[in-house]
């Protein structure tokens, strides 16, 4: 008998330039990279665009935007969103770039956690501080029961009907899973550190509605040991202030503690680091390795400054810098997007004919 196929895998996909994060810095790469008439794809580990601006201070005003006196953080990013789709980049959220590799043809290799796999002419890792990972619960061996009896996000809402289930945290997400799900679980217990909550206001109120109704209970402490019945999560332990420790039912916990970031993967691409950083030119911001290029926070340079504005800048140049690498008798030269119409062709403002 003959042996089986191995599963073929689907080849990787062919890309001009791959964007490593999606924050405000990569973001602004599809437009530098657009207007020259290079596409991109797009990757990032959290399942929404906009790095720090997003995940860490969505509503604080930014001051030191150029022409923009105030903007608020998640503002800048859905502007940056929309001035870059001219350029129609392939947006690919919710996982990690776990490889980038050059290859012997000069292309580069780029892998994610979801399996997708590129072969890219060029790569620009716009990282930012390393990709955001979620706080995990503190408690020796819980890690084997990620993804089954311990998660740090919501897949599906309905695994957790009809369970024993203990949420963890005092901001918005743990808050409104406790309201979405308090009818749905067999039990819920919500276990924060202190009583004081971050949460939106209505949530805290609704979530102390339902303890006084006595349909779930609010635990001021923190988790801190676990037991099993048969493998699988039966109960935990939560210690408070003063020490005193009372066990609770628990087939699942959902803990939201928040996202920290990880610079990860990054470290084992190859490529030359100082202090946790991609060492970079000035010319077009291309790292040790041709081809691979960095901006924003995640490089350094001498006179580096970790701001918008100095990746913006960044972005511009790796643009022409990718420009030439990909096209190297390509003659080069500079454009305004006022007067060009090559220029206003790619952004979409003029007819489509050849400019
Ligand atoms: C509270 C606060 C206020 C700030 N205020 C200002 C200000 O007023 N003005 C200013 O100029 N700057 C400000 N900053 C700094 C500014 O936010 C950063 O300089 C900016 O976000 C850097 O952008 P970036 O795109 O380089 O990186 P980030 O915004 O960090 O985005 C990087 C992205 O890359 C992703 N990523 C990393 N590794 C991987 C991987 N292996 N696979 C997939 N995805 C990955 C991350 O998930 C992340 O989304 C502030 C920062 C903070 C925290």
């Amino acid at each position: 008998m003959s042996e089986p196929a191995a599963a073929a895998l689907p080849l990787p996909i062919e890309a001009e330039v791959v964007i490593v994060g999606a924050g405000p810095v990569g973001l602004f790469q599809i437009f530098e990279l657009g207007l020259l008439g290079i596409s991109a794809h797009i990757i990032d580990s959290l399942r929404q665009v906009g790095g720090q601006c997003t995940e860490l201070y969505p509503d604080k005003p930014i001051y030191d935007i150029p022409a923009l006196p105030i903007c608020g953080a998640q503002e800048l990013i859905d502007r940056l969103v929309e001035q870059a789709k001219p350029f129609k980049a392939t947006y690919h959220l919710g996982q990690e770039v776990t490889e980038v590799r050059l290859l012997p043809d000069g292309k580069i290799f780029v892998a994610t956690s979801a399996g997708a796999r590129f072969n890219a002419g060029a790569v620009v890792i716009a990282g930012g501080v390393g990709s955001f990972q979620p706080r995990r619960l503190a408690i020796p061996g819980v890690e084997t029961l990620e993804g089954t009896g311990v998660h740090y996000r919501v897949k599906a809402a309905g695994d957790f009907h009809d369970k024993d289930l203990v949420i963890c945290g005092g901001g918005d997400s743990a808050l409104d899973w406790t309201v979405a799900l308090h009818d749905k679980a067999r039990s819920l217990t919500l276990v924060h550190r202190r009583g004081e909550f971050r949460a939106a206001p209505a949530s805290v109120a609704r979530m102390r509605e339902l303890v006084a109704a006595g349909r779930m209970q609010l635990l001021e402490g923190t988790v801190v040991a676990h037991h099993l019945d048969n493998e699988r999560l039966a109960a935990v332990e939560v210690q408070a202030a003063d020490g005193t420790r009372s066990r609770v039912r628990a087939e699942h916990v959902l803990a939201f503690f928040g996202l920290h970031p990880k610079l990860g993967p990054i470290a084992e691409w190859g490529l030359e680091l100082e202090k946790k950083a991609l060492k970079v030119d000035t010319e077009k911001f291309q790292t040790s390795v041709p081809g691979i290029f960095a901006i924003g926070d995640i490089n350094t340079y001498p006179g580096k400054k970790k701001l918008i504005l100095s990746g913006f800048h960044e972005a511009a140049l790796a643009a022409f810098g990718i420009q030439h690498h990909l096209f190297p008798g390509k003659r080069q030269f500079l454009q305004y997007t006022t007067t060009s119409p090559i220029m206003q062709k790619r952004l979409g403002v003029v007819g489509t004919e050849d400019a």
